[in-house]
């Protein structure tokens, strides 16, 4: 049985690779806290694949906050630019961090670091904080403070007491970057899920849409939604990814910056989607990706009724699939005529424009 099975898998690949004359490439990979595939099809595939690989670990290197030598702890010890200066990934995201701080009216703020340690998420070592340590980390919760220069040389300077975060768009934009290098080495369809954030390029290689499940955040093995998806970039937070116990309570990762308590909006999960940035894009520039992580965080903080405001009156272009506490599926309408239910999943679908 087993020697068929690996007959069956050989011919399988000569199939692809005679018939389409398109070889395929996938790798798992460990980086920033959580495992990443990526599957690239063209004949440049394992180059695209292994190119993947080093922007994932320098970017890592670049934006971590646990490795002592990454960017940003560095400008977290020093409170400004290390001499050695700032690395592409670290300047490209600083300005974005700042806008979709304004955008979120502070829904999404990279200070919010200092409250992200006292809850013992930067490590592992769990704990409740009072409200009033809270309280006086929370005075220091302000990119407003945050002073970016870009000329003559950049250079950031960091208020008093503060420590930034890119852990909530890190993963975003390193998905910006896979679609560059993709398509630097010409891959025509391609997928990368860096934990629950997923970018698709064009579609499957047998031509139908790219199958997007969306979690279901109340059962760890099952989906509460499907979105078949090309082009675009499919990225999720939620309280599920990352939490501890006390006392039979659940305290999760995302904070909201005023009251410093993991956010308790009504929200499961959120997932936003957009479109792929296409090929003109600056090669280490933030693009859709970036953006989606961001609001994913945000909204999530948020809620229902403020991210479908955030929908319509934003002035951004993106699409969400929440999934609420009371069991429901709320899809905004760029996603009504093509998200699959699932059946038996327990939640109510509604569509809203
Ligand atoms: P995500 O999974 O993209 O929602 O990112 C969650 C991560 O973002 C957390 O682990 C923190 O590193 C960071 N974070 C948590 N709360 C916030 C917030 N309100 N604004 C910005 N970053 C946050
Ligand atoms: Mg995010």
């Amino acid at each position: 049985m087993k020697r068929f099975s690996i007959l069956i898998a050989a011919l399988c690949l000569c199939l692809t690779g005679c018939g389409k004359q398109t070889t395929e490439a996938t790798a798992q990979i460990f980086a920033m806290d959580t495992v990443m595939e990526v599957a690239a099809y063209g004949p440049k595939a394992e180059k695209a694949v292994q190119e993947t690989e080093g922007q994932i670990k320098a970017l890592e290197n670049q934006l971590s906050r646990t490795k002592a030598d990454s960017d940003v702890s560095r400008v977290n010890h020093n409170g400004t630019t290390p001499t050695t200066g700032l690395t592409y990934g670290t300047r490209a995201l600083l300005p974005a961090a700042l806008e979709y701080r304004d955008a979120t009216n502070g829904a999404f703020d990279i200070t919010i670091a200092p409250v992200m340690d006292a809850w013992g998420f930067t490590g592992d070592q769990f704990r409740v904080p009072e409200q009033s340590e809270l309280n006086e980390l929370l005075k220091h919760v302000n990119s407003d403070e945050i002073q970016v220069q870009e000329e003559p040389s950049y250079s950031v300077t960091l208020g008093e007491g503060q420590a930034i975060d890119l852990g909530g768009i890190a993963k975003g934009y390193t998905s910006d970057l896979v679609e560059q290098t993709f398509r630097a080495n010409g891959i025509e369809s391609g997928k990368i899920s860096l934990g629950g954030n997923v970018f698709v390029l064009g579609g499957k290689p047998d031509g139908s849409d790219w199958r997007v499940g969306i979690k279901d955040p109340r059962n760890e093995s099952g989906l509460a939604a499907i979105l078949p998806l090309r082009d675009a970039y499919a990225i999720t937070s939620g309280g599920y990814e990352r939490y501890f116990e006390e006392n039979g309570k659940t305290y999760h990762h995302i904070i909201d910056p005023t009251t410093g308590y993991p956010a308790d909006s009504g929200l499961l999960s959120v997932t936003v989607v957009a479109d792929a940035n296409g090929p003109d894009q600056e090669w280490d520039q933030p693009g859709n990706g970036t953006m989606c992580d961001a609001f994913s965080t945000a909204l999530f903080v948020m809620g229902e009724k403020q991210a479908l405001d955030f929908w319509r009156n934003g002035g951004y272009d993106f699409d969400l699939v929440l999934v609420t506490e009371d069991g429901r599926v709320v899809i905004t309408a760029g996603l009504a005529d093509r998200f699959e239910e699932v059946k038996d999943s327990g939640y109510t679908y509604e569509t809203v424009s």
